[in-house]
């Protein structure tokens, strides 16, 4: 989950890394002391002998809860009892060796046991999902749950039943899995292998030859307006050569799981992603993306704002996407560790004491919870590495001080201690569970805090707007770009089903006709027609990207209220927190925070935000 929300962010993020700073190489963001910057493994074992010891203990009575398939009313809470107890064992052995095949990727015996450790718990996964589907435990009622001792598995049995429903019977599943999956992960492959085999015609400068594709991210801050068209446009080309071939790939993906979600009983295919990711209906998402088209004028009066800017500083008479980019007289300076965590815990002071004191001791290097001071053979992973009952560490493949690395911290540790909180208060272990919209809401939100921050202590106008325009970034590519891709995404599932949608052209101009409503630099750069080829997200996990845009609307909505109303925010933040995933999202968010998910209103106040550091941006500039 977390990969992909850095890969998709990648892109923002690229251009706040070292490229500005020619003396990264010496820097060294713990002082002297980076051994002080790695995990205490024996947090989750004492040594290598008792892990051993104990996988085999937890595997043997995984055996024996797999062998006994007499599930009763009776014993139905007993089962499950025991299930969450067998889960929490089994992961603190999951746990500790995905911490160990990421700090060391050659790590084979680590690696061997981890896939045992996965199997095994597959093993009780599968057990109790099966049992769980039987038709006289979809039929619950009210008082059986609390006759049976059943109440706090009653959202756990719900969701059961949910699959119940569509659910195939075992030989059909064989089948689906092997024509459709297959077919879907051979498309999904030669899209990956197609995409790095890549590099486009390459460009000359100083008589050297260069890949358009691997520079294009860092010349969009090089000061030559001529260059950085040349690289832009070549970087396009690159793509778009490929486009027939994509395009039917994109399109037979597409075809395969309209097909194979018919067949499981939903409407659609994208019926049943939202139901199941959102938890949303498909005409409310469906509503919600027709509403951001009412504010595309949002979006491009930021991009105005900057254009002008950019006009001011570099004399140019008209400004491109690759344009915007550009270094606004302000450089972030590499920040070392000593420096973040009173940074970090500041930022997230109105968050109350609890989750502070749960931050400040995760970042001080005397626990042995951080797994950030880099290394060779490392795994390029940035996560939170923890469960219920189970230690919580943190994973950074390193940490460098750019502005990215900061916010990755803060992001991931805000999953940490999400984690840490649900632990603290013993929730059902499966429970921690739960849509990754709320989960990337609350880490974004992290996020948003420290751009506050930042933004106070600078003192000079230049820091302040870029601050600013960083805040500014990152709600224009959640929400926007989100938006932008999940109107995509859902055209192309309903033009695929109804037949409109056959080839390339088809699909580019599916593309551009929502481009133009939004993006105001669109209009005259026809050679990004082909741009979603570089949507990854759009192949790999086909209809995730409108995730961002719900996660990245809660997070400004609990942004708000905190401002609104900071005396009381923090104590029913870490309630909700604290409470983990009993129930659906739109029901938590109403019962904690009092708003709900399915309204415009929070589209509103989003986009009113955006508003308001637009125009705070634009006076910053005026200064
Ligand atoms: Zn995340």
């Amino acid at each position: 989950m977390h990969s992909r929300y850095y890969h998709k962010l990648a892109f923002i993020l690229c251009l706040l890394l070292p490229w500005l700073h020619t003396n990264a190489q010496q820097f060294d963001p713990f002082d002297g002391n980076a051994a002080a910057f790695h995990v205490k493994l024996s947090r989750y074992f004492k040594t290598e002998e008792d892990e051993k010891a104990a996988r085999v203990l937890v595997t043997d009575s995984i055996n024996r809860f797999k062998a006994d398939t007499a599930w009763t009313l009776n014993n139905l809470a007993a089962h499950l009892d025991t299930y969450s107890r067998l889960l929490v064992a089994i992961e603190r052995h999951n746990q500790y060796f995905r911490l160990r095949t990421y700090i060391n990727k050659n790590d084979s015996l680590a690696r061997q046991a981890y896939n045992q450790v996965d199997e095994v718990e597959s093993g009780l996964e599968g057990i109790t999902g099966r049992m769980l589907l039987q038709p006289r435990f979809a039929a619950i009622t009210e008082v059986q749950l609390k006759q049976y001792q059943l109440t706090k598995y009653k959202f756990l049995l719900s969701k059961a039943k949910e699959q119940a429903v569509h659910s195939l019977p075992e030989h059909d599943e064989q089948l689906l899995g092997k024509v459709s999956d297959d077919m879907i992960d051979h498309l999904t492959d030669r899209y990956d292998n197609l995409m790095s085999s890549i590099t486009g015609d390459s460009i000359t400068i100083k008589n050297k030859k260069y890949s358009p594709v691997k520079i294009w991210s860092g010349i969009l801050q090089n000061p030559d307006s001529v260059l950085r068209r040349q690289v832009s446009e070549a970087y396009y080309k690159a793509y778009s050569d490929h486009a027939e071939v994509i395009a039917a790939a994109l399109i037979d993906i597409t075809r395969q799981k309209n097909i194979l979600a018919k067949l499981r009983g939903y409407k659609t295919a994208t019926d049943r992603v939202y139901g199941r990711r959102l938890q949303l209906a498909e005409e409310s998402v469906k509503k919600m993306l027709g509403e951001m088209n009412q504010y595309a004028d949002v979006l491009k009066n930021y991009q105005r704002v900057q254009a002008n800017q950019i006009k001011k500083q570099t004399g140019l008479a008209t400004v491109h996407s690759w344009d915007a980019s550009l270094p606004m007289g302000f450089t972030w300076q590499p920040l070392p560790f000593a420096k973040v965590r009173p940074l970090i815990l500041d930022a997230l002071a109105p968050l109350g004491d609890e989750y502070t004191r749960h931050f400040a001791a995760l970042l001080d290097p005397a626990n042995g919870q951080m797994e950030i001071a880099g290394g060779p053979n490392r795994v390029n992973e940035n996560t939170s590495v923890g469960f219920i009952g189970v230690p919580e560490s943190l994973y950074m493949k390193s940490y460098n001080g750019t502005l990215g690395d900061v916010s990755r911290l803060i992001h991931e540790g805000g999953h940490a201690i999400h984690e840490q909180l649900m632990s603290d208060s013993r929730i059902v272990p499966s429970y921690k569970y739960g849509p990754s919209i709320l989960y990337e809401a609350y880490a974004m939100f992290n996020e948003l805090l420290l751009l506050d921050a930042l933004e106070k202590q600078e003192k000079t106008n230049d820091g302040k707007a870029f601050y600013t325009k960083q805040f500014l970034d990152k709600l224009s590519h959640e929400i926007f770009t989100s938006a932008e891709e999940g109107a995509f995404e859902q055209g192309l599932y309903d033009g695929v089903a109804g037949g409109t949608i056959n080839t390339r052209d088809d699909v580019d101009k599916l593309y551009a006709g929502i481009m133009n409503k939004y993006d105001s630099y669109f209009p005259a750069e026809p050679q990004r027609k082909s741009e979603w080829i570089n949507k990854r997200l759009v192949f790999d996990d086909p209809l995730y990207n409108v995730n961002y845009l719900y996660a990245i609307l809660v997070s400004c909505k609990l942004y708000q209220q905190q401002h609104a109303d900071p005396k009381t925010f923090a104590v029913k933040y870490t309630a909700l927190l604290k409470n983990g995933f009993d129930a659906p999202a739109a029901d938590l968010l109403k019962k904690f925070m009092g708003f709900s998910l399915d309204s415009g209103s929070l589209l509103k106040d989003a986009l009113g935000l955006m508003r308001d550091k637009t125009s705070k941006l634009e006076g910053l500039y005026a200064r």
